[in-house]
């Protein structure tokens, strides 16, 4: 049997440095995919969209809201051609009725240890319409390795530099912030994979440099030692979301090879301006990520926001215009006041203002959102910062024996896997 998999196009932030990291989801998705099953793999974003008409199925693995139309377009094509189409990946427990309404079946909640009984049932001619495990999460203990072998690996580099690949070392989040919907995806609990595992999947990656992609290293000071510790004879240089702000802690990340973290900052104060500042006290660069539209802030705000950005000298900044996103207690909150303005998937990019601002109009958000990246990269630009980042762990690097030049291959025309 023959299925492409296949993770959609979708615009990136429009005033981003256009690079591509390699997904995640569907490579972990990808490690379920039993032997039986021949797997052919499309990022479109980095590779041309083929329809083949040799599949007995198509998947897709849709991550992003703003992803969802462009999906709709390939499942709609694939199903006029007569092939049955699954869809799954975290928009589509987001949005599970409207995928329903393009896909043969759809799939929610995490994937190990149930996508093989889907897979059964097409064999056997009796697909469901929906398998629903979104509030029943698997055991961690059956989350292996992810197959990254159906990468197109040569598609990642940015101006000859290789980006990173992604990892995760658990999933769900005990805290619960307005922007967030991995409270509504059944992931209120943290749930950390055993160390061992973990390390064995980062030894096993070729790539000395990784991304971490968890949704946030602050939930437990003792397992975070614990694999910090285990990851420090690796060698590796990673990023991740924020790690907990306590002083051994981020030692020790540093020893693990910590580069740099994405840390939201959200206001003015000491405490933010003591949490980079220690940050950086410890070797490891800091992309500070700022949403801005929030219920507290009006224009003036968003200068003084700015100017502060600039004064405590973050490495890179990300602006992004706060999205309310289906199923995070900030649209509960705005629908119940009615200020949602549009519910255009494709504008949910967070470089548009879907919703009507509290203290600003629309427009003027709009303009601040453009202010703050010219003001922020008026003296360096975002691509000059960013070459600044990889200078630092080109250092580290070097320093420690792991750097490698990349040797680029031409890109390899997408293919079938066999476990
Ligand atoms: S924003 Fe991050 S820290 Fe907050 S609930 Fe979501 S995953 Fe957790």
């Amino acid at each position: 049997m023959k299925m492409q998999l296949v993770y959609p196009y979708w615009p990136k932030l429009n005033r981003q440095t256009e690079f591509h990291l390699p997904p995640h989801g569907p490579v972990v998705f990808a490690a379920q995919v039993p032997g039986w099953v021949a797997l052919e793999f499309v990022d479109e974003n980095v590779d041309p969209m083929i329809f083949d008409e040799t599949v007995d199925l198509a998947a897709l693995s849709v991550m992003l809201t703003c992803q969802l139309p462009r999906a709709f377009e390939i499942a709609d094509q694939y199903r006029r051609m007569d092939i049955p189409v699954i869809m799954g990946g975290i928009a589509v427990s987001l949005h599970a009725d409207e995928a329903a309404g393009h896909a043969d079946a759809v799939f929610l909640g995490e994937a190990e240890g149930r996508f093989e009984s889907l897979l059964e049932d097409f064999r056997n001619g009796r697909l469901k319409r929906r398998y629903d495990y979104l509030h029943d999460p698997p055991d961690i203990r059956l989350v292996g390795p992810a197959r990254r072998e159906i990468l197109n690996r040569d598609r990642y580099v940015y101006r000859g530099v290789r980006m990173l690949d992604l990892v995760h070392a658990s999933r769900g989040c005990r805290f619960h912030c307005f922007p967030c919907c991995v409270g509504f995806l059944g992931g209120r609990k943290f749930r950390p994979r055993p160390i061992e595992t973990v390390i064995a999947e980062m030894a096993s990656i070729p790539n000395n440099r990784l991304f971490l992609v968890d949704n946030s290293l602050a939930q437990d000071r003792e397992w975070l030692m614990e694999l910090f510790s285990a990851m420090v004879p690796l060698k590796k240089k990673w990023v991740s979301h924020p790690i907990l702000n306590d002083d051994s802690v981020l030692e020790l990340a540093a020893r693990a090879g910590c580069w740099y973290v994405y840390q939201a900052v959200f206001d003015t104060s000491e405490v933010i301006r003591n949490r980079i500042k220690r940050l950086k006290d410890h070797g490891i660069g800091v992309e500070g990520t700022i949403l801005l539209g929030t219920d507290d802030q009006n224009e003036d705000a968003i200068y003084r926001l700015v100017d502060f950005l600039l004064e405590i000298d973050l490495d890179m900044a990300e602006f992004t215009i706060l999205t309310p996103f289906p199923h995070t207690p900030i649209r509960a909150k705005f629908q119940k006041q009615g200020r949602i303005l549009s519910d255009n998937w494709i504008e949910y990019t967070c470089d548009r203002v879907v919703f009507q601002p509290k203290n600003m109009s629309v427009e003027t958000l709009e303009r601040m959102y453009h202010y703050a990246w010219d003001t922020f990269y008026e003296n360096a630009s975002c691509q000059w910062k960013m070459g600044e980042l990889f200078q630092k762990v080109i250092r580290k690097e070097m320093a420690d024996g792991t750097y490698r030049r990349f040797e680029g291959k031409a890109p390899r025309k997408p293919r079938f896997f066999k476990k």
